[in-house]
């Protein structure tokens, strides 16, 4: 294999490759191929893009035929059926069932584009700019959703000062579970000088900072905390939404009611991209028609993968499967992380997005290295990158989990000699 473009590309090779240094040529299901014939399984799944699988064999036909049929694949400012069909079955598949009357917005193609769509209506909703963010949260990489990303390895590359983000630590972060409640006390008190903020802006599950997951009654907390101080919720559900923790949205089941969800990655269905939120009505009629445009705001290829990728929210038996596959993997990682105790590693996670904490970011790159080697794709996150994420599509049959949880313990096995 000529790997030379690694040294000779720099501009166009990002971390990402150099972390999985082949050239890919073809994927299926949970399987990516490189041009040496080495197959892949993928438990990356593009952190959370491709949670039916590469090449949906549903997906492609569906693709194929819209494609023979001359389908309007892009449709800036005007109607199309392949929207129409998608919005409604969004609604009939996904609000209706939970009584939701949010209005669906496309953003753009990506999920930075829902989050910067998110904060902007927030701050014309309520009059106040202040957004409050959580340590650990990952939003995206423009400024806007860049101020509210924590992580400061990402945000000294703005170049401008990334403000009117208060951040206060995650309920897992040291001093987390008292957080809200000390904010709280503190917005009462004049002497603070501190103004309500527009918005939370929360990952009930944060993917990138390290797979944590928030606990129901914390979620409430902030809630509560909004609605007392008329602030909007908003829920960033872009990597851990879209059925990967065995329901559509990761919150579900919790009582909760966020005044806008973000969603993408997953949302296209193929890996095509889309970004799209759901706004509260009495939020969404602070912006008139034409208030925040944007060239791809949904687009013809996503609308028809993402209109197949609904079904399989009609089917009862694949959320079921993605919960007994989840299981899997927290019963393996539980496994490996007690034979680690004395290192202090742990397991997080829900449904089929699980994290191995091992404390040791060197230890964890080499980890993933080793993966590679052995044919396994996954990701680390977190602090330092010391989490190895297990994300693995939702689709992936039972005999290729088992596979790819084998390649990872016998690489942990390899690593840590
Ligand atoms: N929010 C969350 C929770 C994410 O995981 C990501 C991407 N990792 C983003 C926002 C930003 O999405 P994008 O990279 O598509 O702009």
């Amino acid at each position: 294999m000529d790997t030379t473009v690694f040294e000779t590309h720099e501009s166009a090779i990002r971390g990402y490759c150099r972390n999985f240094p082949t050239v890919f040529e073809s994927a299926s299901g949970a399987r990516q191929v490189d041009e040496d014939g080495k197959s892949y399984l993928d438990f990356f799944a593009g952190a959370g893009v491709l949670n039916f699988g590469h090449n949906n064999p549903r997906m492609k036909d569906a693709l194929i035929e819209f494609i023979q049929a001359d389908g309007v694949a892009h449709s800036l400012d005007t109607y199309t059926t392949t929207k129409r069909d998608f919005i409604s079955r969004f609604q009939e598949v996904i609000l209706e069932p939970r009584g939701m009357d949010h209005r669906m917005q496309f953003m753009g193609p990506t999920g930075s584009n829902a989050v910067e769509a998110a904060m902007k209506l927030a701050r014309r909703a309520t009059g106040r700019r202040e957004i409050v963010a959580f340590s650990h949260g990952f939003h995206g990489m423009t400024l806007g959703s860049l101020a509210a990303t924590a992580n400061d390895a990402f945000r000294q590359w703005a170049g401008v000062p990334l403000d009117n983000i208060l951040r206060l630590p995650f309920e897992s972060a040291p001093g987390g579970r008292t957080a809200i409640a000390e904010y709280a006390a503190a917005l009462k008190d004049p002497s603070s000088g501190l103004l309500p903020p527009a918005a939370f802006l929360v990952e009930p599950i944060q993917a990138e900072g390290g797979v944590n997951v928030a606990s129901a009654s914390w979620l409430h907390e902030v809630q509560d905390l909004a609605h007392e101080v008329g602030a909007l919720l908003i829920f960033d559900d872009i990597q851990a939404g879209i059925g990967r923790t065995g329901s559509y949205f990761s919150f579900d089941g919790m009582g909760l009611d966020p005044d806008i969800i973000t969603l993408a990655k997953g949302l296209g269905g193929f890996g095509t991209p889309i970004a799209m939120n759901l706004n509260k009505p009495e939020v969404d009629d602070h912006w008139a028609p034409g208030a925040h445009t944007g060239t791809f705001r949904g687009q013809g290829l996503s609308f028809v993968a993402g209109t197949v990728a609904l079904d399989y929210f009609t089917d009862e038996s694949f959320l079921a499967d993605v919960l007994a596959k989840g299981e899997v993997m927290r019963e393996r990682l539980t496994r490996i992380a007690s034979a680690h105790r004395d290192d202090g590693w742990e397991v997080r996670g829900r449904g089929m997005i699980q994290g191995l904490d091992t404390g040791d970011g060197a230890f964890a790159k080499k980890l993933q290295q080793e993966c590679f080697d052995r044919g396994l794709l996954i990701g680390p996150c977190g602090s330092g990158g010391r989490v190895i994420k297990l994300i693995p599509p939702l689709i992936i049959p039972d005999e290729e989990l088992a596979e790819g949880l084998d390649l990872l313990e016998q690489a942990i096995d390899a690593t840590v000699k």
